[in-house]
């Protein structure tokens, strides 16, 4: 019920066109291109379609196919960017070999994007009337900003979203989220040999990295969720001081924190600031600060909400429905912000972010019968 060669061609040409992200790799194409090409693809199929400029060369491809009414709307979703391609032997050959198809995004998130396309194909081609409206929206910068799905939110709802993101052919009920914090302790320079007028900054910040040691085994040890594991906490970066011989007048450190389902912006800031007050109480030298740079709320769907049992129906007569949570966060949690029911599921693969990276097209094709049946299911 899906055209497996149109996907598959479909496919073979998206991984074509370069639409490495331009903020992660200098000479990243963007999504102008491949937007361009899916917008064609859409019309083609008589999908209503809408190219929508985010910053000069992002877009976002926006396809809708209107219900004849009273049924529920339902998006599917999909980053056209991809993460960028040093390294690689082939990024953009499309190679078929074993029914693996390799190059950068085919994987992360082209085959999704072939499926979904696919999805258009047979709704055409089958003239299947759908009582509500089906939106296909493929985005830009997933996996910078994720400019293109903040975007998209702005002036679009639905009563339900599919993620594509690869799951492996399981259904991903839920992520976790991040926060991303700034910890500066400043010190006072001084030549190095008059210890009675310098304050290492260095030192007084290795009394936060021994506290965000025990923090961070703490919460692995006692927070953990059914699906996404436990909560966690690193330091991606450090930097501190001038120069030999002489005193650190400052040192900053990032704090990456990831978060599970339930755990709130406000609480999860205030739990560093609590181990910065606990030092300074100890230490009347200690003087530091923190700044949350970035949030992302973590996500989750019940099992039994609608969109979740038309994924389930449309999966088990293949196979039992397996069910998952991922550990890295997605745009999903964009979507579960603005209170849109939102599930995720994508076809089989490997290497994502490596460099060698493949997608299984025959579950490439079984994605989109899935999404077609949960479509047709839901939006009856
Ligand atoms: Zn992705």
């Amino acid at each position: 019920m899906v055209d497996t060669d149109f996907i598959t061609t479909t496919l073979v040409d998206l991984v074509r066109i370069n639409s490495v992200n331009p903020d992660l790799e200098k000479g990243g194409a963007g999504e102008a291109e491949i937007g361009a090409y899916i917008h064609n693809i859409l019309l083609s199929q008589g999908f209503h379609s809408t190219i929508d400029t985010i910053v000069d060369g992002r877009v976002n491809v926006i396809g809708k196919h209107t219900g004849k009414g009273n049924g529920r709307s339902l998006i599917l979703n999909a980053h056209m960017d991809t993460v960028g391609v040093q390294g690689m032997v082939n990024p953009f050959g499309a190679t078929i070999t074993n029914g693996k198809l390799f190059g950068r995004g085919a994987y992360d998130m082209k085959g999704s994007i072939a499926a979904m396309l696919g999805v258009a194909k047979a709704i055409s081609d089958q003239k299947i009337e759908l009582a509500g409206d089906l939106i296909l929206t493929f985005v830009a910068d997933e996996e910078y900003d994720s400019i293109g799905t903040q975007a998209l939110l702005k002036d679009l709802s639905a009563d339900a979203c599919i993620v594509t993101e690869p799951t492996d052919l399981k259904i991903c009920l839920g992520h976790r989220g991040f926060g991303l914090y700034e910890i500066t302790a400043q010190g006072k320079a001084a030549h190095g040999g008059l210890h009675k007028e310098g304050i290492d900054a260095n030192i007084k910040m290795g009394k936060v990295l021994c506290e965000l040691d025990r923090f961070s085994h703490h919460i692995t040890a006692t927070r953990t969720h059914q699906l996404c594991g436990e909560a966690s906490l690193h330091v991606p970066l450090i930097n501190g001081g001038q120069s030999l011989f002489i005193y650190s007048n400052q040192c900053t450190i990032n704090v990456e924190r990831r978060t599970l389902p339930g755990e709130g912006e406000t609480t999860v800031f205030q739990e560093l600031k609590n181990i910065l007050s606990k030092i300074q109480k100890e230490d009347k030298y200690f003087n530091a600060t923190i700044k949350q740079l970035m949030w992302r709320n973590p996500h989750e769907i019940s099992k039994d909400s609608p969109i979740v049992n038309s994924l389930t129906n449309s999966i088990s007569h293949v196979n039992t429905a397996e069910y998952i949570g991922h550990t890295w966060w997605e745009d999903s949690g964009l979507f579960g912000e603005v209170g849109i029911p939102t599930v995720i599921i994508g076809p089989k693969g490997g290497g994502i972010h490596q460099q060698e990276e493949w997608v299984e097209l025959n579950s490439v094709f079984e994605l989109s019968r899935i999404l077609l049946k949960t479509a047709i299911n839901f939006c009856a």
